[in-house]
């Protein structure tokens, strides 16, 4: 049963601080809260079209949800409270400075299952620099308290701000395995019209580096995160055009997990070649049939990189016995697996 979120957007709702790279309006495409009457109507539409409840769960982001007005924050969570006792729960995203003990009981009482930290970055420079008015201490914190009271932890990360560099990023990622939350969200900074960040770039003042090596570092990360058990839920900012129309620079793109999957198997292929596949020109890579597209690479990228590099020509083939995001390269180059499955 694959999970499903009905998610509830509250657009900056909460928010102390304007940080330097955010317009949730434009990421969620919706500039008005719901309220309680809303959150109704979307679980009772939602759940119509739902058989099996077991693994949706009710999703409130694109704000601080445990900054709201306390008010405004318990009319959202009464409305959503009938429907997440009889789904998987609900989720909800907020600030890394704003848990306490006194909002987990609070959470903990209306179904809440999972928490997610909107945590960036693990540097306090970098948090500094991109206006986020907390420190990674907030985001160690935190993570500790959710994880005593029993919640699923869930860590965004935003690789690529303002002031950040290869090391602080690789030290970001490698203090989230420290901290081994269940999941993560890896979201590449884009950098948007109107926001801080826009006005930096646009001044020249902020050099994001090139799209390819933050790809690069993404798919290493990945592997990094799988390593540790860590799930990783999403890659990239889901695909709108209204994003893709405000995005100055960074990296949007609407298929972002797919380039990184794809550098994954480049680079698992790459290593792999031997004096046997250079002198017959050809290597067979056997990869699980759903990874197939992804070990091709978009538009075949990963065909033509080793035609131009080595000269070698590359093919794909899928086999149920591999495991997802792993290769078995064939010693020498020859026909195997099922020609249907070739590309
Ligand atoms: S990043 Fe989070 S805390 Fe900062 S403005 Fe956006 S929604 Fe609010």
């Amino acid at each position: 049963m694959k999970h499903k979120n009905i998610a509830i957007f509250v657009p900056h709702a909460g928010c102390p601080y304007q940080c330097a790279f955010c317009d949730q309006h434009t990421i969620t495409s919706q500039t008005e809260l719901p309220d309680g009457g809303d959150v109704e109507r979307i679980c009772r539409e939602a759940f119509a079209q739902i058989d099996d409840l077991s693994e949706t769960e009710i999703a409130f982001f694109g704000g601080s949800f445990t900054a709201i007005p306390r008010a405004y924050m318990l009319e959202l969570l009464d409305a959503a409270k009938p429907f997440a006792a009889q789904c998987k729960g609900l989720r909800i995203s907020t600030r890394p400075d704003c848990i306490s003990r006194e909002v987990l009981d609070i959470l903990r009482s209306y179904h809440v299952t999972a928490i997610e930290l909107g945590a960036q970055s693990l540097d306090d420079a970098v948090l500094l620099a991109n206006d986020r008015g907390h420190t990674a201490a907030d985001v160690f914190a935190a993570s500790a308290l959710i994880r005593e009271y029993g919640f699923e932890l869930g860590l965004q990360i935003m690789p690529g701000l303002y002031g950040a560099d290869a090391v602080s990023d690789q030290n970001t990622a490698e203090a989230v395995c420290g901290i081994r939350p269940d999941t993560v969200r890896i979201y590449p900074v884009v950098i948007l019209q109107g926001t801080r960040l826009g006005e930096l770039y646009t001044a020249g003042i902020y050099r994001p580096i090139p799209f390819a090596e933050m790809v690069q570092r993404v798919a290493e990360w990945c592997v990094l995160y799988r390593s540790h058990g860590i799930r990783i839920i999403k890659v990239g900012l889901h695909a709108s055009e209204f994003v893709g129309s405000k995005a100055l620079g960074g990296y949007y793109h609407p298929a972002f997990r797919e380039l990184c999957a794809a550098y994954g198997f480049r680079a698992m292929i790459e290593a792999g070649i031997t004096a046997s596949h250079r002198e017959k020109r050809q290597i067979t890579v056997f990869v699980h049939p759903t990874c197939i597209s992804q070990a091709v690479g978009q538009k075949c990228s990963n065909i033509r990189y080793f035609h131009e590099k080595y000269g070698i020509s590359l093919t794909v083939v899928g086999d149920e016995a591999i495991s997802p995001s792993a290769v078995r390269i064939a010693e020498e180059s020859c026909k195997g697996g099922n020609d249907d499955d070739r590309k």
